[in-house]
Parts: structure tokens; C-alpha cells; sequence
């Protein structure tokens, strides 16, 4: 499809309900416990099957229906949590939202506004913010500030990719860092990448932030993680975005799992 029908099919898309949540788990490194879930959009045109948000997230952005996007998206990962909620599963949300959605300065109060109303204590919301090649988030301090005063949580995402992270961390209100997947798929064979993933994991926790590793996709990356004092991760070892009604069963799945993965030669209690 070309980019100008690729646009049009994407608001017919936010009108007619092709698009759906699905929610990838973020473990805590200590003892593998479910920590969070984070949103991750998905498209299934009816022509052209499933697209993805690397694809239409950048169209809806500079054709502003980004804001379409984030509004929808919003409302739809807080009343999975009330639903979860009300069926036991406790986690955090991670939620991604493009720094153009940030350029209104009423919008953390939108947010609380929506929190509110389906009952979605504000410090269970993760805001995942990326920082674009042309726009530093230093611009939009403002709006970041006003979400931590309202208890929200924001991560960096895709750390160490930005052409500015460093000062970012400094100045910005963040609470949390995402380690770039690029820096962990070389974990466990470069001696460089330990040692970068290792600064920036120091780095993070000397500003007070916890660091999560992204991409994580096998038992020797997520060992690492463990041995460089990461706090959590994510990534297709643990799970794919998985679809709300299963996240339960991966939980009970993945307590299993555990062990295993971080102690291969254990062998089974009783045995
Ligand atoms: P992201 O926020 O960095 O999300 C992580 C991406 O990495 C997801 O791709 C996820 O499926 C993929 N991933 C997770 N684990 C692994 C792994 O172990 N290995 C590899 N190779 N990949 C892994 P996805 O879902 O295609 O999303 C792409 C990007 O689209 C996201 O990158 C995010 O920037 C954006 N996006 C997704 N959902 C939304 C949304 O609701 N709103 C906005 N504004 N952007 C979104
Ligand atoms: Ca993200
Ligand atoms: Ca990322």
C-alpha cells in the first residue's frame, strides 16, 4: 500500500474496530514475578492482514491521527485493567505514546480524568516515551512533570538509541529506563555490549530510575541481566504480546519456566 491509502485505511481503521491491544509481560529479574504488561497496538486490515505499528504508527503521526490513536489506545488498556482487576490479575500498564501527543499541555490532566473514571489508581500507569531524532524531549518538560506529580510512571524507551539519552535522563522527571534490544541481542557473546548494558544499568539506578531490558530471547541474555543487577525484562523468551484474556494462564505457565531458566541444572523439587 502506498503511504496515502495506508493513511486512509488507518482511519477507517480507528472507526471500525480493526484495531486491538495485545499486552507483552515484563518480569522482575529477582524472582521472575509479572511486574507489568506493556500495550503494544495491533492492526488486522481485512484485505491485507495484520500491519504493524512500526508501519502505521510514523503515518498517523505526521498525518495527525496520532492523537486519535492515543486516545483510543488509552481507553482501552484502562478498562482491561479494571478487568483484570476485577478477575485477580494484578500488574502495572506500560502504555507507548508518541511525544507528539505530549505537545498539549492539559493532557496528564486528561489522563487522570480517564484514570478516574474507571477507577485505575494513576501509579499502575507506565507512560513509555521515545525520543525522536528532531524533537528533544527537553521540550516538553512541562507535561512530564505534571505526570509524576499525578503519580504516573515514565520510562525512556529505546535507551542508548537517542542522540541525547544522557542529558535527557539528567533533566527529565523519568522513572525508569528501557535498555534498546540492540545492546542485549549481543549480551552473552560481546564483551563491549556487557559493559554498556552494565554503565547503563549503573547509570539508571545512580539517577534513582529502574532499568528494563528489552528483547530479551534466550536464558543466556536474561542471565546476564541478572549477574548486571537489571531490574526487570522483556522480550520473546518470556513471552510474546499475548492477548488479554491469557495472560493468566502464561503467568502460571511461566512460574513454572522460571527455575529452569535461570538455573538450568536444577532438578525438580521431589526428585
Ligand atoms: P517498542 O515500544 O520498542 O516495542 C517493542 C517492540 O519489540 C514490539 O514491536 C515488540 O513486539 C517487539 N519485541 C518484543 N520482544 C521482542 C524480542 O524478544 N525480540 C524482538 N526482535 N522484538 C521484540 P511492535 O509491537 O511491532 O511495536 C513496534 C513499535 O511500535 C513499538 O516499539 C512502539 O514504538 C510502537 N507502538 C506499539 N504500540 C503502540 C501504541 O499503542 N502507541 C504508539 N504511539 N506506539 C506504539
Ligand atoms: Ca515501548
Ligand atoms: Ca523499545
Amino acid at each position: 500500500m502506498t503511504d496515502e491509502a495506508l493513511l486512509e485505511a488507518f482511519g477507517d481503521a480507528l472507526d471500525q474496530n480493526q484495531l486491538r491491544m495485545a499486552y507483552q509481560p515484563q518480569i522482575g529479574l529477582a524472582d521472575g514475578s509479572l511486574r507489568r504488561v506493556e500495550a503494544l497496538v495491533r492492526w488486522e486490515h481485512p484485505q491485507h492482514g495484520a500491519i504493524s505499528p512500526a508501519t502505521f504508527v510514523p503515518i498517523a503521526e505526521k498525518h495527525g491521527l496520532i492523537g486519535k490513536l492515543t486516545d483510543w489506545g488509552l481507553m482501552a488498556v484502562l478498562k482491561q485493567w479494571s478487568i483484570w482487576r476485577s478477575e485477580g490479575l494484578d500488574t502495572d500498564i506500560a502504555f507507548n505514546i508518541s511525544a507528539l501527543s505530549l505537545e498539549e499541555l492539559d493532557f496528564p490532566d486528561r489522563v487522570e480524568t480517564m484514570c478516574r473514571g474507571l477507577n485505575v489508581p494513576t501509579d499502575r500507569l507506565v507512560i513509555e516515551l521515545t525520543e525522536g531524532a528532531t524533537q528533544p524531549l527537553i521540550k516538553l518538560m512541562d507535561t512530564l512533570t505534571r505526570f509524576r506529580i499525578k503519580g504516573i510512571g515514565l520510562a525512556l524507551d529505546d535507551f542508548g538509541t537517542g542522540y541525547s539519552s544522557l542529558l535527557q535522563l539528567r533533566h527529565l522527571p523519568f522513572t525508569a529506563v528501557k535498555i534498546d534490544r540492540a545492546f542485549v541481542s549481543d549480551l552473552e557473546s560481546s564483551s563491549d555490549c556487557q559493559l554498556i548494558v552494565r554503565s547503563m544499568i549503573d547509570l539508571a539506578h545512580g539517577l534513582g530510575l529502574t532499568a528494563t531490558a528489552e528483547g530479551v530471547e534466550n536464558a543466556d541474555q536474561l542471565r546476564a541481566l541478572r549477574v548486571l543487577g537489571c531490574d526487570m525484562a522483556q522480550g520473546y523468551l518470556i513471552s510474546h504480546a499475548l492477548e488479554p484474556a491469557t495472560i493468566s494462564d502464561w503467568e502460571r505457565e511461566f512460574r513454572g519456566r522460571w527455575r529452569d531458566l535461570i538455573c538450568p541444572q536444577a532438578t525438580p523439587a521431589g526428585s
